[in-house]
């Protein structure tokens, strides 16, 4: 790819954005392998060309492209994006044409950086000859990752009920990995039967998702769980628990994180990772938040229209927590029935124990938000350890790491930061061994939670 230095500031606006994703193909990057995956056969379902990107193999092109100062995803995701056209526009030579792909790059809407990794990645894209043609698709926290503009109308709410419950569904799956792995009868089974798993839940999304045949993907995801469960050996010991949140990209790409559940669990850990629907009713209970305080405040000043539009997007998007807390719920529930796996707490719960302890507010946003309650319930309910897990530099979770590491040490609670970027630090696995250790005692001293939660 030849590079072309003349970039036009117009371009952040008219190439990133909600484009119709009709007789194009649709590129998502890999961030936890599972719900890229299902994420893109639930699109294929509605006839979709979606795909989802290899990951880490164009890290050198995304370091080459980046300063040095942009988040560790930010630098992944580049080398993604430009390893994912060079490769094809060797395969396809030239008949390669950049217009015929969107690239998925969402947003949120601050404080952090991650608003302008696609603004960024435009810039850089367009110091590329033809790639200035890729356009950029982008969905914000904004309005709740809503996906109106992508497909039809008549469509869009199917589309996200299914995408939302695929998220809910890759979840489950890597709940059943972590919950099954550490317990497994020979090594390598449960990471094969997860594998294989991906696969058939992609295609029974891709089947049942237009159709809202969703008691079929729950069929399926039982039998699955049935079989998952089943792997475990009954004469392992339980393990000591460790509770994971940080940074939704690093804590759930394993390349990114150096693989530090494998890790964790090399020596001695059953973990629970914070789910990504999690992050996903987050932005919708935010958005909820805003639109009744923007009731509340135009209401005390009686400006009449401004108070309707407050009040029609409370019910929107309180029709939609509604939805997704039930749906998740009804998830976990059959789930549940059936092996011990951990559930999420509502994000109304999250806030209510920032504000018991006046650890943060949600006024100030960010995954915080959800990483300082979560941590504090992981020692509520009596893990044995929690470990931070973040992009070297991140904001939000830096603010985790003050507040949460103090507390612990105060409960006695084994704690760990553990940021990353490209570089091996060579001290990283022993500081994993003595947390471990610790948890060990921990665990000797406390017991662990039964995760089924009776
Ligand atoms: S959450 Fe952290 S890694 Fe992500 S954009 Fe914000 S500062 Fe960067």
């Amino acid at each position: 790819m030849e590079s072309n230095k003349v970039v036009s500031f117009q371009s952040l606006s008219q190439n990133v954005g909600r484009f119709n994703l009709r007789n194009k193909t649709f590129l998502i990057p890999q961030m936890n392998r599972i719900g890229s995956h299902l994420l893109a056969e639930t699109f294929r379902g509605f006839g979709i060309d979606a795909k989802v990107m290899e990951t880490h193999k164009g890290l050198d092109l995304g370091l080459e492209h980046t300063s040095g100062k942009e988040c560790f995803p930010c630098q992944i995701t580049m080398g993604d994006i430009l390893y994912f056209m060079k490769k094809e526009e060797e395969r396809l030579g030239e008949s390669f044409n950049p217009e015929s792909y969107i690239y998925f790059m969402p947003e949120a809407d601050g404080p952090c950086r991650f608003g302008m990794y696609n603004k960024y990645q435009r810039i850089v894209l367009d110091s590329f000859n033809k790639l200035d043609r890729l356009k950029i698709g982008s969905l914000s926290t904004d309005d709740g990752y809503s996906l109106a503009g992508l497909i039809e109308e008549e469509h869009v709410r199917d589309l996200r009920k299914a995408a939302y419950f695929s998220v809910v569904v890759a979840d489950i799956l890597d709940r059943l990995l972590w919950r099954v792995r550490p317990y497994e009868k020979e090594p390598g089974m449960a990471d094969d039967f997860i594998e294989n798993s991906m696969h058939v839940m992609g295609n029974t999304f891709a089947e049942c998702s237009s159709g809202k045949e969703f008691n079929k993907v729950l069929d399926k995801l039982e039998d699955i769980v049935r079989e998952g469960k089943a792997i475990i050996d009954p004469a392992i010991s339980p393990k000591p628990l460790i509770g994971m949140v940080g940074e939704i990209y690093l804590r759930t790409h394993i390349q990114a994180n150096q693989d530090v559940i494998r890790v964790l669990e090399r020596y001695g850990a059953e973990v629970v990772n914070a789910s990504i629907s999690e992050w996903v009713n987050y932005t919708t209970y935010d958005r909820l938040r805003d639109a009744k305080i923007g009731l509340r405040l135009n209401l005390k000043q009686f400006r009449v229209r401004p108070m309707m539009e407050h009040l029609k997007k409370v019910v929107n998007f309180g029709v939609e927590l509604l939805y997704q807390q039930s749906k998740q719920k009804q998830v976990y529930k059959r789930v549940r029935s059936l092996i011990d796996l951990a559930e999420d707490h509502k994000v109304a719960h999250l806030e209510d124990t920032l504000k018991e302890q006046d650890l943060y507010s949600f006024d100030a946003g960010t995954e915080a938000c959800l990483s300082i309650p979560g941590i504090v319930e992981y020692a509520r309910d009596g893990y044995n350890g929690v470990v931070n897990v973040y992009p070297f530099t991140c904001m939000p979770s830096t603010m985790t790491s003050a507040i949460a590491m103090p507390l612990m040490n105060k409960l006695r609670i084994p704690y760990l930061d553990t940021p990353y970027d490209s570089s091996f630090q060579p001290g990283r696995e022993a500081a994993i061994r003595t947390f471990m250790y610790q948890a060990h005692q921990h665990l000797k001293r406390n017991g662990r939670k039964n995760l089924s939660g009776h």
